[in-house]
């Protein structure tokens, strides 16, 4: 039997062809391998993809064919899915907590810098060779970010003069890193951290070898696409200032805005009312960062048919498919008031934390992908 490969150029295709009842991702790596491209000719410095923003095997290869080398990774099942995608991809393992066994894993991936914020957590590190990269990671006050992933981790600016401090000692590679949160509106939290790691750095009598600048990159999840070349061009304006005539390299470790505008989500509605909708996804999936962000309004609902709903917005709770009462979103959405059952749901850039977060409770959660076909994605 010959087995046929469609081809789907667009959502819509798939969606009025197929009308799938199960949620569905659709994949353009067009899209993906353009951003990857912006970040890698544009940012004043390294690139390494944050992981978990969206681990899955068609994301990670694509950015490696657009270039991409270099990934920050939290865990061992991280380096082994960055390791599959690119053997020779150059590991960041940035997450300052880690078990001994975990430790001895990433020893054998082979890691080219590790962060601490804790001098005990720097203590189980004691036997990497001299020459191996140790990141500080700082956390400050800062706001700015939509919330605030950037803060369970870091070491307060005295403490890291003195973790500093002790990669000298130890003979290891000097460098700082941070997260200012996650979907900054504007580079404000990069230049505050940016000035607090030079006073550090120089209180330490120490010179770095690298300035991690984390993630935290907007994505496009309201109103106007952010201006990531702004947020670029102030990074390098606040490294100039703080450093002076001797700034370190630059690296940065964007996740969300890497991944968001390569992938859609299409959910379709099971039932509704004049208050409410029910959908066939939620927080318990690919929905589930939407309880700590405020709502993305890139959201245009179809009927099956693929005819585009155009009523007046109207405002309806929204409950995702599982029998759980925490399985609806914090804010109601705007929809055309002529939304209808088994219309769908379509929401632009959903590639960042979205797959990645998807639970099966209940038994429901997004699982299908649909790689396109390079065409226009916009549906
Ligand atoms: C999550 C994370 C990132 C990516 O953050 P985004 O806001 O998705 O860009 C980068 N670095 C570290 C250390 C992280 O924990």
């Amino acid at each position: 039997m010959v087995s046929e490969v469609r081809q789907w150029a667009s959502p819509m295709d798939f969606l009025t062809q197929v009308r799938p009842d199960v949620p569905v991702l659709f994949f353009d790596p067009g899209v993906l391998q353009r951003t990857a491209k912006r970040f890698l000719q544009r940012f004043p410095g390294m690139v390494t993809y944050a992981v978990k923003a969206n681990p899955a095997p068609e994301i990670l290869d694509n950015l490696v064919a657009a270039g991409v080398r270099a990934f920050d990774v939290a865990s061992p099942a991280e380096m082994t899915a960055v390791r599959r995608a690119l053997p020779a991809a150059r590991l960041h393992y940035h997450n300052p907590v880690r078990s001994r066994t975990e430790i001895a894993m990433a020893r054998e991936h082979g890691i080219a810098s590790w962060s601490v914020d804790r001098q005990a957590e720097y203590d189980k590190l004691a036997d990497l060779s001299a020459g191996s990269e140790i990141a500080v990671r700082l956390k400050l006050p800062v706001s700015g970010a939509a919330y605030d992933f950037g803060t369970k981790f870091g070491a307060t600016p005295d403490e890291a003069v003195a973790l500093l401090r002790a990669t000298r000692a130890r003979g290891h590679v000097p460098a700082m890193t941070f997260h200012p949160g996650t979907q900054c509106a504007d580079g404000a939290p990069w230049a505050r951290y940016i000035a607090v790691c030079a006073e550090v750095a120089q209180a330490a009598g120490v010179r770095l070898a690298r300035l991690n600048v984390g993630g935290g990159f907007a994505a496009h999840r309201s109103g106007i696409a952010p201006d990531l070349e702004a947020v670029f061009a102030e990074i390098s304006g606040a490294t100039a200032t703080a450093f002076g005539a001797m700034p370190p390299p630059l690296c940065c470790e964007p996740g969300r805005a890497m991944v968001a505008e390569a992938v859609q989500l299409a959910l379709r509605i099971k039932a509704l009312d004049p208050e409410s909708v029910t959908l066939n996804d939620g927080v318990y999936g690919a929905l589930g960062e939407w309880r700590d962000l405020p709502a993305g309004d890139r959201i245009a609902v179809f009927a099956p048919t693929g005819q585009r709903r155009s009523g007046a917005l109207r405002e309806r709770v929204v409950f995702g498919p599982t029998c759980d009462s925490v399985d609806r979103l914090p804010h109601p959405l705007p929809l055309p008031r002529d939304s209808a059952e088994d219309d769908y749901l379509l929401f632009d850039a959903m590639g960042a934390y979205a797959q990645a977060l998807v639970t099966g409770f209940n038994g429901y959660g997004a699982r299908r992908v649909v790689t396109l076909n390079g065409a226009p994605s916009s549906g």
